[in-house]
């Protein structure tokens, strides 16, 4: 079968810019990739490489697309070098569009919890309570932002603000040495903290005897992010025994299912996260966290609304989201708000 592909890149702007440890990020560019078959099929897809996250860069994804032609086959589709897994992810999502063809993830569950993002610094301490109101009870904190003691001193005051029961996920992307990291887990460890993810950098010297050595350590379990670059890191991860979390982010491992599918048998922990896509990647990063057949952990896709344009955002943000939301999202309306 021959395919037309189309391509439409975006740029869009952030509501409120991000701040991570990475530094701050306001806009948001990727590729929208559209597949039709002769009979009408249409099948949508998102190229969306996060900055600073493995070396796959969109002007690198937009010349392999290029490469492809307007009018390739499965073959040539199924061509694409695996060092650009957003550009293979994008393609094998908008493929199964087209009955037969790709791996279909098949949801399995009906509802599942989402995690409010919260803001890093001071700033999260207004931003619970609207978070507690809506229902929600899954939250995810930025540090490694600001200076480590202040933060440090605003957790006790993070957990105050939030309800009995509730679950609190830290996030360093990365920024502290192995010293800071054990500060930090120090602290945590009275207290109730689902997990602390990527204390250290994948890039700093030591760090992956450095992150076997804090998970071996502390009882609040450790979480790999940015470690986590695809298919390769996930496979090496899991045959060092990682004893921690995995958090994945469906969007940039290429086809998920071959990962998704080590990681079950090895009966590892695994979180879902957004790579801060638009609706069309989401929904498709989304179906496999439905779908996935280990133990449920609240979504990290909590985002939303994320971008200026809201016609670009995924499903409307709630504690909670149903399957039968998630894929009611149609990729159509903001392939053509790209025109
Ligand atoms: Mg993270």
């Amino acid at each position: 079968m021959t395919y037309s592909l189309d391509t439409r890149r975006y740029s869009l702007p952030f509501r409120s810019p991000l701040r991570t440890a990475h530094g701050r990020w306001s806009l948001r560019q990727g590729i929208l990739v559209r597949l039709r078959s002769s009979d009408g099929t249409t099948g949508y897809g998102e190229v969306a490489p996060i900055p600073g996250f493995g070396r796959e860069t969109l002007d690198a994804d937009e010349e392999q697309l290029k490469l492809l032609g307007a009018m390739p086959t499965a073959e040539v589709l199924a061509s694409v070098p695996v060092d650009y897994a957003c550009v293979r992810g994008a393609l094998a999502g908008a493929l199964r569009a087209f009955a037969g063809t790709g791996s279909t993830p098949k949801a399995m569950r009906d509802l599942l919890p989402v995690t409010a993002l919260l803001p890093a610094g001071r700033d999260v301490l207004g931003a619970i309570p609207g978070k507690v109101e809506l229902g929600f009870r899954n939250f995810k904190w930025k540090v490694g932002v600001g200076d480590p003691a202040d933060e440090q001193a605003l957790l006790d005051d993070v957990l105050a603000a939030l309800p009995s029961g509730a679950k609190l996920r830290l996030d360093a992307n990365g920024a502290w040495d192995r010293r800071q990291s054990e500060r930090w887990l120090d602290r945590c460890a009275e207290r109730p903290i689902e997990h602390v993810e990527q204390p250290i950098s994948p890039e700093s010297r030591g760090a992956i005897d450095s992150l076997m050595g804090l998970a071996g350590d502390y009882p609040t379990p450790v979480a790999l992010d940015e470690s986590l670059v695809g298919q390769v890191d996930i496979e090496a991860w899991l045959g060092r025994g990682w004893p921690g979390v995995y958090v994945v982010k469906p969007g940039i491992l290429g086809d998920p299912a071959h990962s998704l599918d080590l990681l079950h048998r090895a009966k590892a922990r695994v979180v879902f996260s957004s790579s801060l896509e638009t609706g069309v990647g989401a929904r498709d990063a989304l179906s496999w966290a439905f779908s996935w057949p280990g133990e449920a952990r609240a979504l990290g896709f909590g985002v939303w609304p994320l971008f200026q344009d809201e016609r670009f955002d995924g499903p409307f943000l709630a504690p909670f989201w149903r399957w039968s939301e998630v894929s009611s999202l149609d990729p159509e309306p903001l392939w053509n708000a790209l025109s």
